[in-house]
């Protein structure tokens, strides 16, 4: 699945490319508002493809919709891939700049081979554009002032931070041709981190800059280097590190270059105390340099400051991971919002060697998402218990709740009783002050049940804020009733934020790691889902779905007193 951002940018190479084939206007611009349009709705890009809405936003009729919807789902598009082969290298990023007219890439192209605005500045500065024909020393000069404020201006405004799932794709692009070129190289900071919207991207690679060059150069989206400050400038006004280092020295360097600077100096501190100079010596590994200060290995993860290195060093060796989750939290079909059977869901949790998974679609107040109503929900325990016949994984029963205005939840307890599992979210009214939110989440996590809550403060990454509560009051409520708290994997929540698992934890409250997934694609993000419990310090036994599938029905039964009525 490609998210808005990626869209947006395919829109914007569409229309470009219908720019430099000499399209109609009508068309060029069409593209040109839908991309716009796209980069607006951010992550609620999503409902509208998964709804087939497209045709509902303004100035997106079928062709458009279509584009977006093929775009979403593969990654790219035919029209695209056609255009893309009718056009010059670099066409739809020259077009761009004023001055330069289809007719002139061309003959840039063909005289010059130049395929990049980079490229062009080069030719300009070094004078080879007005040996083509047709071009002079004025044309040149024009060029080369008009492309340099072009890349100013879009420099200038720095871009939304990317969300991690992105993020790692990003650096993916830049790894994987410096491994093809037989060169050690590994994402670090913030991103190796794993933070939900990493602030920069940076790499260390085990080789001299030199023997990069090439390689990375030859990375999907890179437009230049900057070798002199070591920084590739990347699409979407994007630009990543990247730190050198002599193999011998891997572990000093991957080391500085996670961070954060409190963990490097309280690690290099310690060290200290023990007679090492962490910089004086070469550490082929991590390992060996967290031996040296007389430390377990800390996983990435624990080094953003949420827990305190001694507690990192004692949680490092049993952190939850992904081969740990036995079972798949939150899932929705076409019985609300999903695009999936009860049946291929199953089907594909079992592939994915998962023991359980946990149906749990929305309640009717949430009418905008298809909510089931205790009828349909009846209808869809028939479906289960039949899909139940052709799949070995344990298809358990549930719904996802909303918590009301007032903190009471969406279906009546003898609905509830029958169920293996519930979770309540807050899906409207995100807005109430602070006091009001606060009751009413108390409130809903009072109740006498186990549920489990989701996507606990209702974020958006670059989108949607926080909602506003007392957490650690909520977070009191939830610890004196029973119920678990979700980390929702969805790389556009991630929610409840880490930071506060450890102050659940210190109350005892356990979590599941959900998917929150409207497709059979959305079982892919779990592994964000997992990062964010390593960060908060999470080992598998504080982890429900890490139990086998009769021990996580025992725990999260929300009326263990009553037999359900099968
Ligand atoms: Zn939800
Ligand atoms: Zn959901």
């Amino acid at each position: 699945m490609q998210d808005a951002a990626q869209i947006h940018e395919a829109l914007s190479e569409l229309s470009a490319l219908l720019s430099y084939l000499r399209q109609p206007k009508f068309k060029i611009m069409a593209y040109e508002r839908a991309a716009e349009t796209v980069a607006t709705l951010g992550p609620e890009l999503a409902t509208f493809v998964e709804q087939d809405r497209l045709r509902e936003l303004p100035g997106i009729g079928s062709a458009i919709s279509a584009q977006i919807q093929e775009l979403y789902n593969t990654g790219s598009s035919q029209l695209l891939e056609r255009l893309r082969s009718d056009a010059p290298a670099g066409a739809a990023e020259l077009v761009r700049v004023p001055g330069l007219t289809p007719r002139r890439i061309q003959a840039l192209s063909d005289a010059l081979g130049v395929r990049s605005l980079d490229e062009l500045l080069t030719a300009c500065r070094e004078g080879r554009v007005r040996s083509v024909r047709g071009f002079g020393a004025k044309t040149e000069q024009q060029l080369l002032e008009a492309g340099e404020r072009w890349l100013q201006r879009s420099l200038s405004q720095p871009p939304a931070p990317l969300l991690l799932s992105r993020a790692l794709e990003v650096a993916e692009q830049l790894l994987s041709p410096l491994a093809r070129a037989g060169l050690r190289a590994s994402i670090a900071g913030a991103l190796r981190r794993g933070e939900e919207t990493p602030p920069s991207l940076e790499l260390v690679v085990a080789s001299r800059l030199e023997e990069a060059l090439d390689p990375l150069r030859s990375a999907r989206g890179v437009l230049r280097i900057d070798a002199a400050e070591q920084v590739v400038y990347l699409a979407e006004r994007r630009t990543a590190k990247v730190f050198f280092t002599p193999p011998e020295r891997w572990g000093n360097a991957l080391f500085t270059a996670t961070g954060d600077e409190a963990h490097v100096a309280a690690v290099t501190a310690r060290a200290h105390a023990r007679g090492v100079t962490l910089s004086a010596q070469a550490f082929e590994t991590e390992h060996e340099l967290y031996g040296a200060a007389e430390l377990p290995f800390v996983p990435p993860e624990l080094r953003g400051g949420l827990l305190s290195l001694e507690a990192s060093a004692a949680q490092a060796g049993d952190l939850v991971d992904i081969a740990s989750i036995q079972g798949m939290v939150h899932c929705h079909t076409t019985f609300s919002d999903g695009k999936h059977s009860v049946l291929e869901m199953a089907q594909a949790a079992h592939a994915l060697g998962m023991r359980y998974i946990t149906i749990t679609d929305h309640s009717p107040s949430a009418h905008y998402a298809g909510g089931v109503s205790v009828d349909t929900l009846y209808r869809q325990w028939e479906e289960i218990a039949a899909a139940q016949e052709q799949v070995p994984v344990r298809i358990l029963r549930g719904v996802e709740s909303d918590i009301l205005r007032d903190g009471s939840l969406d279906y009546p307890d003898e609905v509830l009783s029958q169920l293996d599992v519930v979770i309540a979210s807050i899906h409207a009214r995100h807005r109430l002050n602070r006091e009001e939110m606060t009751a009413r989440l108390r409130r809903a996590l009072s109740l006498p049940l186990f549920k489990i809550w989701g996507h606990g403060l209702g974020r958006i990454l670059n989108h949607r804020e926080p909602i506003d509560c007392d957490v650690t009051a909520v977070l009191d409520a939830l610890a004196e009733s029973r119920g678990a708290i979700e980390l929702n994997a969805d790389p556009h929540r991630l929610d409840l934020p880490p930071r506060w698992i450890p102050e659940a934890v210190a109350r005892g409250i356990p979590f599941v790691v959900s998917v929150d997934a409207h497709s059979v694609h959305g079982f892919d993000v779990l592994r964000y889902g997992v990062t964010m419990a390593r960060r908060g310090g999470l080992r598998r036994s504080q982890v429900l779905n890490t139990l086998t599938a009769d021990e996580f029905i025992a725990r999260v039964r929300p009326f263990p007193e009553l037999r359900s009525v099968t």
